[in-house]
């Protein structure tokens, strides 16, 4: 029996729910049903519409499962990119998006600033020629996060047919984004939606979508069976084109029900009061202190900060009380932590946190 509470950055702790919703799934036996039967296309309408009415979507954007967030990126690429991508790049996964691009033989280029500090918007010039601006709201690595206002702004300063994407893979559902500011946002269930890993969110707009047919029309490749205009066609009749990850879809219009009960504006809040808990701790502690500057620039949902104690040391002396938190990213392994502050952290766990790590450490 394992009773850690995880606020590693994803996978991380699962929704209170989740066990319940597993059992009951394994009950009706969801493991076995057919994905082209009714069953299957009631339960992916229900995540459908429970993700729509949490994120108060737009009717012009389209919600597609896919493998995983990694699996996004090299879709958007394949889909809405003929040349040139413009990336804002400040930590690994921004990165990784960046270099997708040019693996798939596009120019990426990019802005960059350096790992823990958000972004100098005011200074960023987007190319003329970039067909996609990549930007990111919430950097897991370094837990650097771009303000929705800061986003918002791009749609000004792109050219007028370039697609906004965001990667909001870490955060969703605490920014509150503008869907007419931006043409795609993407996440992954193992994050904020505490649910095990293997199905990646798009959500898609029909700029995106009018993209890949021109492309198309072009003659050029948008890959086989996940193009965006085949992938948006399955959809409307509630399938996927592959035998897909039922179980996780089942789970998430679950726990999207869950969510949309205590209600988004709640979950927000609680989020937003967890994480200045945490970082009001940070500022006291003697071993701990933010890694992020700018307060407008840190992650509520992965808190990172630096660490005189080996992140290692740390997570074995929180083991004895049942708590595991996240390393630091690549090369700050040992000199950081990250604390994930997911709507599956209620606020007594993460008091509890707060709590054994001011205690041992101080
Ligand atoms: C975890 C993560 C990804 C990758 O998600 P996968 O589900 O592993 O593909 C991408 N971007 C950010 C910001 C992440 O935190």
């Amino acid at each position: 029996m394992n009773n850690k509470v995880y606020f590693t950055p994803g996978p991380s702790e699962l929704y209170a729910t989740v066990p319940q919703h597993m059992q009951t799934a394994l009950d009706e036996k969801i493991g076995s049903i057919s994905h082209r039967s009714q069953q299957f296309k009631d339960i992916y309408a229900h995540a459908v519409s429970g993700l729509r009415q949490l994120l108060q979507l737009p009717d012009n954007f389209e919600v597609l499962f896919l493998g995983s967030a990694t699996e996004i990126w090299e879709r958007a690429i394949q889909n809405t990119v003929r040349q040139e991508s413009f990336h804002l790049v400040n930590g690994s996964f921004s990165k990784r998006f960046y270099e997708v691009a040019k693996e798939l033989g596009r120019t990426a280029t990019k802005y960059e600033a350096p790992f823990g500090e958000g972004f100098d918007v005011q200074s960023i010039t987007v190319p003329e020629t970039a067909e996609l601006v990549a930007l990111i709201q919430n950097e897991t690595s370094s837990g650097t996060s771009m303000p929705v206002a800061e986003i918002n702004r791009f749609r000004e300063k792109a050219p007028a047919d370039a697609l906004i994407f965001v990667d909001a893979v870490s955060s969703l559902p605490h920014p509150a984004f503008d869907f007419t500011k931006v043409d795609a946002v993407y996440f992954s269930v193992q994050k904020c939606f505490g649910l095990p890993a293997g199905l990646g969110v798009w959500l898609v707009n029909d700029r995106c979508v009018a993209k890949a047919e021109a492309i198309l029309a072009d003659g050029d490749s948008i890959g086989s069976y996940h193009s965006l205009p085949g992938m948006v066609q399955k959809s409307r009749e509630n399938q996927t084109a592959e035998t897909p990850n039922v179980l996780n879809i089942y789970l998430l219009g679950k726990v999207l029900a869950d969510m949309n009960r205590k209600g988004v504006a709640q979950i927000r809040k609680e989020t937003e009061e967890k994480a200045a808990q945490v970082y009001t701790y940070l500022q006291r502690s003697k071993v701990f202190d933010a890694a992020v500057q700018n307060p407008q620039h840190r992650s509520a949902t992965t808190i990172v900060a630096n660490t005189t104690v080996p992140a290692s040391e740390v997570n074995k002396q929180l083991a004895k009380y049942d708590l595991a938190l996240g390393s630091g990213y690549g090369k700050y392994k040992e000199s950081q932590i990250r604390i994930a502050n997911f709507p599956a952290h209620s606020p007594e766990q993460m008091q509890k946190l707060v709590e054994k790590l001011e205690e041992l450490f101080g």
